[in-house]
C-alpha cells in the first residue's frame, strides 16, 4: 500500500488484537494505526479507502470479540493524547472519542455533577459508548450527549445533535462514521447525592454481573419486553462450555473465556445458545457483541 510518510512512521504490521480486548483472544489487525489528530485520521482512512482496505475502530474492545484469523484491514485506536481530552466547563464537559469512560464517570461524581454515575462499571472509551449507547437499567450515555462530531466515510468532519443520533438500545445512527468526541450535558447536583449512586449502582453491577471474568458484558440485545439472560437461564444454560467458553454461572447473558480459550469456542456457544432458545422458546437472539 502507498501509505503517506507520515502514515507509515507509525504503522504497525500484524499486530495481535486479542490484547486490546477484553476477552483477550482472537487474531491479528494486517495494520493497526493510532492517528495524532483528525486530520490524521482522515488521512488514513482515505489512504485504506484507496487501497480497498476496510477499516474498522478498536475503543478499549469491551464490546468486540476478534475471529481467530483476525482481521485483514487497517485497525484504529484513538488512544493518542489528541483523543483522550477531557474538559469540563459548567455543567457542560468536552470529551475526546478515546477518553476512558470510567475516569469521565469519577470524574463528573467527584465535581457532583450528575448523569453519568449510571456508567460506572462499564469498561469502555467516550466513542465506543456512544456507538453502542452504553447503559444499562440506570439510564445510559445518549440521555447526556449534547452533541458530537464524526468523521464521515466520505472524509468530512460533522456535528451531530442528540436527535440527529436517534440513541436507542444500544444503538446510535452513525453508520460507518468514527466519533471524534463530544460535548455532554451533566445536572448539577450536591456531590454526596452523585457519590452516593455512584457507589449503589457499582455495587449492584458487582453483585449480578461476573466484572473479574474474561467477557464483554452481555453478549446478546434483550428481545422487546424480555431479558435474554433470564431465557438463556430458563433454557438451562448456565455454565454451558465449549472448551475455552463458558456460560457465566452469576449472569447467564455473559459468556466468560479462560486463559486458552479461542475465540472459535466463544462462537460455537453463541450458536448453542441461539439454537436452544430458539427451539425452547421460539426466539431469535440478536448479537450485541460486535464480531469482527
Ligand atoms: C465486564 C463488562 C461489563 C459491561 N457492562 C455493560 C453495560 O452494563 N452496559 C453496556 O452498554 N455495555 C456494557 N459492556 C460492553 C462495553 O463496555 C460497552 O459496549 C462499551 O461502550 C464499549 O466501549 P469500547 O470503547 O470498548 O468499544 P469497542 O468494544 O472497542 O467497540 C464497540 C463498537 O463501537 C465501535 N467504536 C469504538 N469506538 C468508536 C468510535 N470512536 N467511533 C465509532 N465507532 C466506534 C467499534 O468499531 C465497535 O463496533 C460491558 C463490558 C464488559 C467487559
Amino acid at each position: 500500500m502507498n501509505w503517506s510518510d507520515t502514515c507509515a512512521e507509525r504503522l504497525d504490521v500484524d499486530v495481535p488484537l486479542g490484547p486490546l480486548t477484553s476477552y483477550r483472544v482472537g487474531g491479528p489487525a494486517r495494520y493497526l494505526y493510532s492517528p495524532q489528530s483528525a486530520d490524521d485520521l482522515r488521512a488514513i482512512a482515505r489512504n485504506a479507502r484507496q487501497a480497498e482496505l476496510p477499516l474498522k475502530v478498536l475503543g478499549r474492545g469491551a464490546n468486540v470479540l476478534i475471529r481467530d484469523d483476525g482481521f485483514d484491514g487497517v485497525v484504529v485506536r484513538l488512544d493518542s493524547d489528541g483523543f483522550r481530552s477531557m474538559r469540563f466547563e459548567g455543567r457542560h464537559v468536552l470529551v475526546g472519542a478515546g477518553c476512558d469512560l470510567t475516569k469521565l464517570c469519577k470524574a463528573a461524581a467527584q465535581r457532583g455533577l450528575a448523569g453519568l454515575e449510571c456508567l460506572v462499571g462499564i469498561p469502555g472509551t467516550v466513542g465506543g459508548a456512544i456507538r453502542m449507547n452504553a447503559g444499562g437499567k440506570f439510564g445510559c450515555i445518549g440521555d447526556t450527549v449534547d452533541r458530537f462530531d464524526v468523521l464521515t466515510p466520505d472524509g468530512r468532519v460533522e456535528s451531530r445533535s442528540r436527535e440527529q443520533a436517534q440513541f436507542g438500545y444500544r444503538s446510535c445512527a452513525i453508520g460507518d462514521s468514527i466519533v471524534l468526541g463530544a460535548e455532554l450535558v451533566l445536572i448539577r447536583q450536591s456531590r454526596a447525592e452523585v457519590w452516593q449512586r455512584y457507589r449503589e449502582y457499582w455495587a449492584y453491577k458487582k453483585r449480578t454481573q461476573p466484572l473479574a471474568d474474561r467477557s464483554a458484558g452481555c453478549v446478546f440485545k434483550n428481545p422487546p419486553g424480555q431479558s435474554a439472560g433470564r431465557l438463556i437461564d430458563q433454557a438451562g444454560l448456565k455454565g454451558e462450555r465449549c472448551a475455552g467458553a463458558v456460560v457465566s454461572t452469576q449472569h447467564a447473558n455473559f459468556i466468560s473465556v479462560d486463559r486458552d480459550a479461542a475465540a472459535s469456542d466463544v462462537l460455537r456457544l453463541i450458536d448453542r445458545i441461539r439454537a436452544r432458545v430458539s427451539r425452547q422458546f421460539g426466539q431469535d437472539l440478536e448479537l450485541e457483541i460486535d464480531v469482527w
